[in-house]
């Protein structure tokens, strides 16, 4: 947080600046008639104009900017284009998380100086995933809602919420329901491709797809209804190419990506369903064949030994970056912390090794290790000729993966 308010100051010192540059152009016309001193005066409160604007809109950015934000096992990502236009998809949790996750998004909206979010995804109806909405709703104006349509995984918050509030957030913006094919508009150079809606998978592969040589090792997995109805998407910007399919499980995997891979290879593969072991299977992140993949898991959500075997196995991915250390991970299966965007309240001076099994929800299981103090995103930046880096805000740790040659 109290980095991302540095980052938030040191914007608002630039533009100050910017207007006292005004001011002193305005000192040195001074000796000219009033009528030429008028003219230059609007052209330069024009030119101040233009520049606030074009500070405003982010037109300034060098290339595509993503935040992984912390929501504790929960997802948020923030796309930021090169021309400023914004993609969120998914709030974090609801309550007790929603205020932190609403802050933790509303942190990153300011260090990417957005004023509006032009187009917010809920990948599907999980309190992980639409819970922090209802909090960030005011904060911040919301141009255009994506979903996947109604629940199909009844269930009392997210009914609750559909009936009566989410139809209130909505009322003054526009409302899609995706269906895979469809574009989202992110201005000039971005591609984004919703790929997977409703239980329903593109049909014709993007530029890229073909043949999938891990079809024959697949095998099924499941866990719910709603998961396998996230809205996914996938983008391209220049050459860089990045995927988030929300929490999408194995069976969905396979009609994606079998017996024809419809999305082709990705730089980076986000979100990882937490890195669940319900999703993750090899015909989706071999196939995609990424170089870094980042995972939204939390302190004992994810980061399961099957996923973390899966993805350190895949060909060609050179790091994988996390949220948390998950205690379902154990030191066993870990990444180095350097990779680890967050710690916990209570750091305890050592983690153990083996991983421990995931405990069965409900009211006598004890709470995962909490995490509500100061939290970290990740950040991801790339530029069109597909190089892109990575940092880790927590402790500044930053790697850039350079464009592969052409072999
Ligand atoms: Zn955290
Ligand atoms: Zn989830």
């Amino acid at each position: 947080m109290n980095k991302a308010m540095d980052l938030v100051r040191g914007a608002t010192t630039t533009r100050t600046a910017t207007v006292m540059g005004g001011a002193r152009l305005r000192a040195a016309v001074t000796t000219r008639t009033a009528t030429a001193v008028r003219g230059a005066m609007l052209m330069l409160l024009a030119l101040a104009l233009c520049a606030a604007n074009a500070a405003a809109q982010g037109q300034a950015r060098k290339g595509l900017d993503v935040y992984v934000i912390d929501v504790e096992g929960g997802n948020a990502v923030l796309f930021v284009s090169p021309s400023g236009e914004s993609l969120l998809m998914d709030t974090g949790n609801v309550a007790p998380g929603a205020v932190r996750d609403a802050g933790r998004i509303m942190a990153a909206v300011k260090d990417a100086q957005l004023k509006q979010i032009d187009h917010l995804i809920i990948t599907h109806w999980h309190g992980d995933h639409f819970g922090g909405l209802a909090e960030l709703a005011p904060q911040i104006p919301i141009k255009e809602f994506i979903d996947h349509g109604p629940n199909v995984q009844p269930g009392q918050a997210a009914d609750d919420f559909l009936a009566k509030t989410y139809p209130q957030i909505i009322a003054n913006a526009k409302h899609t329901v995706a269906k895979p094919g469809d574009k989202i508009r992110m201005g000039a150079g971005m591609d984004v491709t919703v790929v997977t809606a409703a239980g329903e998978v593109i049909k014709t592969p993007l530029p890229g797809g073909g043949a999938n040589p891990y079809c024959s090792q697949y095998k099924p997995g499941d866990n719910n209804a709603e998961d396998p109805m996230s809205a996914g998407i996938f983008i391209t910007y220049g050459k860089f190419r990045t995927v988030h399919l929300g929490d999408i499980t194995k069976n969905k995997e396979f009609e994606l990506m079998c017996p024809t891979n419809r999305l082709g290879t990705a730089d980076v593969l986000l979100g990882l369903h937490h890195g669940q072991s319900s999703s993750n299977s090899p015909v989706l992140v071999w196939a995609l064949h990424p170089r870094v993949a980042i995972m939204n898991d939390g302190t004992r959500k994810g980061g399961e030994p099957e996923t973390m075997q899966t993805v350190h196995a895949s060909p060609g991915l050179e790091d994988l970056w996390q949220m948390h250390f998950s205690l379902l991970s154990g030191q066993e299966y870990t990444q180095p912390g350097m990779f680890i965007a967050n710690t916990v309240d209570d750091p305890q001076p050592a983690m153990p090794v083996a991983p421990m099994a995931a405990p069965q929800p409900g009211p006598n299981t004890p709470p995962p290790p909490a995490h509500n103090g100061t939290a970290y995103w990740i950040k991801l930046s790339a530029q069109p000729d597909g190089t892109f880096t990575v940092t880790n805000t927590r402790n500044g740790f930053s790697k850039t993966y350079n464009p592969k040659k052409a072999s």
